[in-house]
C-alpha cells in the first residue's frame, strides 16, 4: 500500500497540495475536505481503532492505544 509519496505535493519541504483518495482530485494542503466530493481529507492519515475508538496512522497493524490488531478486524 503506497500512500504518501502520489498524494501530497511537497516543493522545497512545504505541503502545497492533497490528493484526494476517492476522486484524486488536488486540494489546497490547508483543506481538510475535498472541494470536489466532500470527502475528509485528513481521515486518510489515521484509522480508528475499533476497540478504544484512539486514532492511529493509517500504517499502524496495531493500536498504540490499546495494542489490538487492526488486521483481524478489517476482514
Ligand atoms: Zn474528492
Ligand atoms: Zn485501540
Amino acid at each position: 500500500m503506497v500512500l504518501d509519496k502520489d498524494d501530497f505535493h511537497v516543493h522545497l519541504g512545504h505541503l502545497l497540495e492533497k490528493r484526494c483518495s476517492k476522486c484524486r482530485t488536488w486540494n489546497p494542503a490547508d483543506h481538510e475536505f475535498c472541494d470536489e466530493c466532500g470527502t475528509t481529507l485528513k481521515e486518510k492519515k489515521v484509522k480508528t481503532c475499533g476497540y478504544c475508538n484512539e486514532s492511529n496512522r493509517l500504517t499502524a497493524h496495531y493500536c498504540g492505544k490499546c495494542g489490538k490488531p487492526f488486521e483481524s478486524k478489517e476482514r
